[in-house]
């Protein structure tokens, strides 16, 4: 069944240094996502090692420890966004993890082109913009990590006539 859900965004360091705040929250209003909660924060490596707990299991020790050190390199924007099938709907707009792989139209697709080849054979990070959680439990457990209940809002939106 279709449901209201909320998911973590993070607007990564390459996004802020770029001056892309703004295009890229654009993205996800113009969808008629509801931003619920906001907020920007310099990771430390605690964090990153609680936000990519499985990043290292996944892809092996190298991987993590490149994408921590990016993740810490300025200051991040959290978002919780807010929508019908908000975790899915929002990876949609993210695009794939490689930005060369990204449709056009998404936000890794137009604002980055990196390959996954080029990040391994540099040893660098994919910079990609933008972390979305990736299923529902994953949001759950993201958005504590990173909200308290307080800095998490309900309201209406005049769009939500509309899209929800
Ligand atoms: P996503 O962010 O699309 O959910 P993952 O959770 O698989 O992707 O990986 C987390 C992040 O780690 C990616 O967004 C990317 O920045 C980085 N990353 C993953 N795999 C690689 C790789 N092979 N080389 C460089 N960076 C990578």
């Amino acid at each position: 069944m279709a449901t209201t859900e909320r998911t973590l965004v993070l607007l990564k360091p390459d996004a802020v240094a770029r001056g892309l705040i703004g295009r890229v929250v654009q993205r996800f209003e113009d969808a008629g996502l509801k931003v619920v909660g906001t907020k920007m924060v310099q990771m430390d490596a605690d964090l990153a090692k609680k936000h990519y707990f499985d990043l290292e299991e996944r892809f092996g020790k190298d991987v993590f420890d490149l994408t921590a050190n990016f993740m810490q390199m300025g200051p991040v924007i959290a978002l919780v966004l807010e929508g019908i099938e908000a975790v899915a709907n929002v990876r949609r707009l993210v695009g794939s993890t490689f930005p060369n792989e990204s449709a056009p139209g998404t936000i890794r697709g137009d604002f980055a082109h990196v390959s996954k080849a080029f990040s391994q054979a540099n040893k660098i990070v994919a910079a990609n913009l933008v972390h979305a959680s990736g299923k529902p439990d994953e949001a759950k457990y993201e958005i504590d990590l990173w909200f308290d209940s307080a800095e998490l809002f309900d309201y209406q939106t005049v769009a939500e006539k509309y899209t929800f």
